[in-house]
């Protein structure tokens, strides 16, 4: 799919400054039920379609221990995206945002996130729901949701 260029009234581009290495890598592809932005939800929900974060089987063992996990944090590439703009008028009404107040895909590095329910590990694949990205969508990491990891506490003085 092309990415889309085209541009509403209000909304500016930016020239793009040259683009640093952050040598990222992808760790797989996530498949969703959705092949088009028509169909893709703005923001996914917890009791969406099931989707399926398909690792690279090297990673595999980096999975050990997110079962215990029921909200899990996925992060990924909208690779689709342009990424130029740095206002953005989202819903073509004329009302204009900055990109940084929007959580939009077309960003200066598309990473989109999602707080996802975690359904079934199965070897390197990963079956979720909540997400809202096009089938494809090349996958950056997943974590913990931030809200379930209780760190240790320190050990109190005196107390073994
Ligand atoms: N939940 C993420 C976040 O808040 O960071 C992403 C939200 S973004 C509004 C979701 C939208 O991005 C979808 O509705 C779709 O229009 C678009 N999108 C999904 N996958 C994409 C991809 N691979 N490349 C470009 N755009 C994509």
């Amino acid at each position: 799919m092309d990415k889309d260029k085209t541009i509403r009234a209000n909304e500016r581009a930016a020239a793009m400054p040259a683009a640093d290495d952050a040598r990222l890598r992808f760790i797989g592809v996530i498949r969703t039920p959705w092949q088009d932005r028509a169909q893709c939800p703005r923001q996914g929900v917890l009791d969406g379609p099931e989707c399926r974060l398909v690792l690279d089987p090297v990673w595999q063992p980096a999975l050990e221990g997110l079962q215990d996990y029921d909200l899990i944090e996925v992060l990924y590439w909208l690779d689709r995206s342009r990424r130029d703009l740095v206002t953005q008028s989202p819903r073509g009404d004329g009302k204009t945002l900055g990109t940084f107040a929007l959580r939009s895909p077309v960003r200066p590095n598309p990473i989109g996130t999602s707080v996802v329910r975690l359904v079934a590990i199965e070897a390197a694949q990963v079956v979720v729901r909540g997400l809202d990205c096009l089938d494809g969508t090349p996958l950056l990491d997943i974590k913990p949701d931030r809200g379930s990891f209780t760190p240790k506490a320190p050990p109190k003085p005196g107390v073994s």
